[in-house]
């Protein structure tokens, strides 16, 4: 027999969009208690040591996108949180000895070595993207309207809320407009062919537009990933990347102190079971040690997948939400590495130690390149060719590796989530690691040799550790009809679910995907607005 608590708000799952919808709540004066399956928060934003003497984030490994509000809220800085910037954003080493470097002052020139028009043509394209992501920034702390079939008195506020929107939308200038639509349809091959001709920055651009998403760079509806990317900032840069010192772990760790301050009870290694439902509503949740936890209200940091085949009996939601569920389209072809170096790569392109060193190195010379790693990934599951993003935070970061040695992250694209003919991705995760290593080694000579640890994870480790459905590190593909009021599923864009007290205030509600903090906390402001109404 389980033990017995009650709680104003149980929250599943200690994400970091766990933990700032736990802070807010608790700020408002709310019991809330946190019940995370892992012995760690943090979920897909952590840092560990995965070789004796070296740390590395886990699995997201780079920071612009949380939110500049909920950094202020919980007092993340003076919780220890401390964000820099890469000396240079990003880095391109090309088959043919050359490379793009592309960074503040200096992405102009480079430019220009492979395209004078190009070159000319850079600022027009950051304005034009500019005045959109300004757009989108601005209606990520806020509910979407909500599509709703109840009556007059329901619909009235979202009517209102749509109308607000639509506004702001004509206030963008005409060819704004257009970049909108364009970048929600289209592809962002697409887009950036009409705008450059040069294939390198066509590649730095786009790799934007795959990140997490199976999918060609001509794959129509790319386009709004790229554009996503482009959302956050650091400490003011807007669409810059940095890096968190101690890594990614070092947000999450702030956001638990953050929230035990305010009285929340995070429990580690607390596996939830069951959504606990009485008469179509949501009272609490049931541990897999047998715990029962009461609550007011059900908070699911799971993507929704997750949580309405695994926790929820099926008999008890209505039939078209299951359908729509069972339908919702999750997979990334994300493989994750993270390497203990003794040494630094030297590059044939570029040998010496610089800047570089500090950007996301992107292999991955052309569009053209990662559309067939992409064609290959699912023809065979991985192509010999793949797409690897290098970042080495100890360049940063002095806390991560031991004096003189580093560590890398690689965030390889364009695996299959689920290999064909019911491959196991255990029988190949090795043999595709190795082919990772070796694309870099391609190169920078010497890197295989430099590898001293490696932390493997294929889109199956990615679902069996942090419980990302098909690996998907979005919790959910970034497509129009699953994106804005349609995320999960439209009608419940709202962050409610169709079984009264239960929420969802992970990624897999708007807006979606990163570490932003954005989903928790417009979930919370949805909660108590519901809590405060009862
Ligand atoms: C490999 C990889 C690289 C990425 N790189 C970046 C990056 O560089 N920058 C960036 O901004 N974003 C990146 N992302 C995306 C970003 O990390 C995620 O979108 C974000 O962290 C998701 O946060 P969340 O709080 O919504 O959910 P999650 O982090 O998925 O949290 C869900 C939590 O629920 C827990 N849980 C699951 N089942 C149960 C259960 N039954 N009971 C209790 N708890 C449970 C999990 O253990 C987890 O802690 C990356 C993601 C991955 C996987």
């Amino acid at each position: 027999m389980g033990r017995r608590s009650e709680w104003d708000v149980a929250i599943i799952g200690g994400g970091h969009n766990g933990l700032v919808c736990a802070f807010y709540l608790a700020r408002a004066g709310l019991r809330v208690v946190v019940l995370e399956r892992r012995g760690t928060v943090g979920g897909a934003a952590v840092t560990e040591e995965f070789h004796p003497g070296f740390r590395n984030s886990v699995a997201s490994y780079t920071v612009s996108l949380l939110q500049p509000k909920i950094i202020a809220d919980l007092k993340l800085h003076e919780q220890g949180l401390h964000i820099v910037h890469r000396r240079m954003a990003n880095f391109l080493p090309l088959p043919d000895g050359r490379y793009l470097a592309v960074g503040e002052g200096r992405t102009r020139d480079e430019v220009a070595k492979f395209s004078t028009r190009d070159a000319g043509r850079l600022d027009a394209y950051q304005e034009r993207l500019g005045a959109v992501s300004d757009l989108v920034r601005g209606l990520m702390l806020e509910t979407p309207p909500n599509v709703t079939q109840s009556g007059f008195w329901t619909a009235l506020p979202e009517i209102l809320k749509a109308g607000r929107l639509a506004r702001r939308l004509g206030g963008l200038d005409p060819a704004a407009q257009r970049d909108l639509l364009a970048l929600l349809g289209r592809s962002a091959g697409d887009y950036l062919d009409d705008w450059f001709e040069s294939d390198p920055i066509k590649a730095v651009y786009g790799f934007d537009g795959i990140v997490g998403n199976y999918a060609s760079p001509y794959t129509p509806g790319s386009g709004y990933v790229l554009l996503h990317h482009l959302l956050g900032e650091v400490n003011g840069k807007r669409g810059a990347w940095g890096h968190a010192i101690g890594g990614m772990g070092a947000i999450t760790q702030a956001m638990a102190k953050a929230c035990t301050a305010e009285g929340v009870d995070i429990r580690v290694h607390a596996p939830v079971a069951e959504v606990l439902v009485e008469r179509g509503r949501a009272v609490g949740v049931v541990c897999e040690n047998g715990d029962t936890v009461r609550a007011r209200a059900v908070i699911s940091n799971l993507n929704p997948k997750l949580l309405f085949q695994k926790l929820v009996d099926p008999a008890l939601l209505p039939q078209d939400f299951r359908t729509r569920i069972d339908s919702y389209r999750m997979g990334s072809g994300t493989f994750r590495m993270n390497v203990a170096l003794s040494e630094l790569p030297r590059f044939t392109c570029l040998p010496d130690a610089g800047d570089y060193l500090t950007a996301g190195i992107i292999i991955a010379p052309s569009l053209t390149y990662m559309d067939r790693a992409f064609t290959d990934a699912r023809a065979k599951g991985w192509s010999d060719n793949p797409v690897v993003e290098m970042l080495i935070p100890s360049t940063l970061d002095d806390t991560l590796a031991p004096e003189g040695a580093h560590v890398a992250s690689l965030f390889c694209q364009h695996v299959a989530p689920r290999l064909p003919n019911g491959a196991s991705w255990d029988d190949h995760r090795e043999k595709v690691a190795d082919l990772m290593i070796a694309t870099v080694d391609r190169y920078a000579p010497g890197f295989a040799a430099s590898v001293i640890g490696r932390q493997v994870l294929s889109p199956q480790d990615l679902e069996r550790v942090f419980g990302l459905t098909s690996g998907d590190i979005m919790h959910g593909r970034l497509e129009l009809d699953q994106l804005f009021s349609a995320r999960p599923v439209l009608g419940h864009g709202d962050y409610r679910m169709p079984l009264t007290g239960l929420y969802i205030c992970g990624s897999g509600t708007h807006p979606g995907g990163g570490v932003t903090g954005a989903p928790g906390h417009n979930a919370a402001r949805e909660v108590l607005r519901d809590l405060k109404s009862r």
